[in-house]
């Protein structure tokens, strides 16, 4: 039985079993008092030892980090806070962990520590609410489309499509990196590769989606997508795990519902599912911000801050108007932002959250951006300049989803992928649905991670996967 049930039990002097990693021992004069976590909940359950039950040499293996089971009877228990404990009669001891190496004492230590040893911080406290906040979302996410009428999509991870136009994928290959075969002009042969043609890690699987709209209407694609960016920020990661819903019938207007309706959803279910951890979160969060200066300490604790998005309305404008608002800012007159604003320019977090923290204080749908920063699949306003994307702006994040109703007019789709460069047979695939049984459709991006980082309330997205994947770490 795993201990998130044991302590809702009711103590009825019952045999019981548990299992886990001892998290501290406690000994005074005649009795030790050793508290488990398995992982199943943020508490832990007491075991206590009275002397001459267990002995001397087995309770000395019992040290933090060490992974027992214990046999006892469940009674009520007189501390505060757990309804019961165990008392012990038998401990087996399945792995110890030497106290002289095991980093993981019962102290605080650094995220950055943390990192550093990713193999055993699910381990600690703070990581297995964040696992278990990540589980609870996933499900969620599932749970919404589910409801919905939406069919989960498996797209491909190995493409050779770059949806994004970016350039920043991953290559795969099976050729020899060092001496590739080479066409008579000297270029690499890619006809020898495996798949006979350039080939790469997907950095999003919304193409494929599309098709998958345009047969089975509402589509959602959940997987792992990867982006070779330099960007060593608190926000992007090299794999990380992206939500792409997709739906045939749908305009702009339609896919900001969706994207609002889709992520209150999700907070909602994290709040109802995971109040023991979210709670512990913000605890944690509030001992953090007392460390730091008074005018950067967030106003709102972390509930709070996920009701401001449950709770709020999510205001929506047009790229064009949130320029004219940040241009006549008094953080851009006083010169206080980064990354000069002007029109045409891609926002960068900094002006993001200006727009929700400072001008809204809500989520903020930013519409209409120009079509050159925006990938070449948008559909074209009818000015000629700007394109039907949205962006959802969230506190503390900036772009947490990106999307956009899709261009689906053959002629004018040929054309951009002509301006922007992308050869018609590398695609004609794409470029084919809207040959045959065109329609009208939107859908949307959301980083997972980006999701799981607002909800917990961490600040590096490095601490909100198991496995952190980014430019120069992959220890794994
Ligand atoms: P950003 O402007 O933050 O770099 P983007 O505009 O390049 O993001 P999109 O191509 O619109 O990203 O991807 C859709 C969503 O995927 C983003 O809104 C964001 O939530 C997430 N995302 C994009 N890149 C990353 C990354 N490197 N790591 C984690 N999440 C990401
Ligand atoms: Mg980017
Ligand atoms: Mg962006
Ligand atoms: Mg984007």
């Amino acid at each position: 039985m795993q201990i998130k049930e044991i302590l809702g039990l009711t103590p009825t002097q019952q045999s019981i079993v548990v299992k886990g990693w001892v998290r501290t021992k406690r000994v005074s004069s005649s009795v030790a008092f050793i508290a488990i976590n398995d992982g199943s909940t943020i508490h832990n359950i007491q075991a206590v030892v009275s002397e001459g039950t267990v002995s001397e040499e087995t309770l000395k293996l019992v040290t933090t980090g060490s992974c027992i089971a214990v046999t006892g009877k469940l009674i009520a228990s007189q501390g505060q806070g757990q309804n019961v404990e165990v008392e012990v009669v038998s401990i087996e001891v399945y792995g110890t962990a030497d106290p002289e190496k095991y980093p993981l004492q019962p102290k605080k230590h650094s995220l950055e520590f943390l990192r550093e040893i990713a193999h055993l911080r699910p381990r600690t406290n703070t990581f297995s609410a964040i696992l278990r906040v990540r589980h609870a979302l996933a499900y969620a996410i599932h749970t919404y489309f589910n409801n919905n009428g939406f069919f989960y999509l498996h797209t491909p991870i190995i493409t050779g499509s770059d949806a994004e136009g970016a350039g920043e994928m991953f290559r795969v290959t099976t050729l020899d990196p060092i001496n590739p075969p080479l066409t008579e002009e000297g270029k690499v042969d890619y006809k020898e590769d495996f798949f006979g043609k350039e080939t790469n890690l997907t950095v999003s699987g919304q193409l494929e989606g599309e098709l998958g709209a345009m047969a089975l209407s509402k589509v959602y694609t959940f997987g792992p997508t990867f982006r070779a960016e330099n960007s060593n920020t608190t926000r992007h990661l090299a794999e990380f795990w992206m939500i792409e819903p997709e739906v045939a019938f749908n305009e702009l207007v339609d896919n900001m519902d969706l994207a609002e309706d889709f992520t209150k959803f999700c907070i909602k279910y994290a709040l109802d599912n995971c109040a023991d951890d979210i709670a512990f979160l913000e605890k944690r969060l509030i001992e953090e911000e007392k460390n730091k200066k008074k005018e950067e300490q967030s106003e709102l604790s972390l509930s709070e801050k996920l009701r401001f998005v449950t709770e709020n309305e999510f205001e929506r404008l047009t790229y064009t108007e949130a320029i004219d608002i940040l241009l006549n800012s008094k953080a851009h007159k006083n010169g206080k932002f980064v990354y000069p604003v002007e029109w045409g320019i891609d926002l960068q977090s900094e002006h993001e959250r200006y727009l929700v923290e400072k001008h809204f204080k809500k989520p903020v749908i930013l519409t209409n951006y120009p079509k050159d920063i925006k990938a070449f699949y948008m559909k074209l306003d009818e000015d000629g300049k700007t394109v039907r994307a949205m962006d959802v702006l969230f506190p503390g994040i900036g772009e947490i989803i990106g999307g956009s109703q899709r261009e689906d007019d053959y002629a004018k789709l040929l054309q951009r992928t002509k301006e922007v460069g992308i050869e018609e047979e590398s695609i004609w695939w794409y470029l084919e649905t809207r040959q045959f049984g065109s329609a009208p459709h939107a859908g949307f991006g959301l980083g997972f991670e980006r999701l799981v980082l607002f909800v917990t309330g961490m600040s590096n997205i490095r601490d909100v996967i198991p496995f952190p994947r980014t430019p120069k770490t992959a220890e794994f």
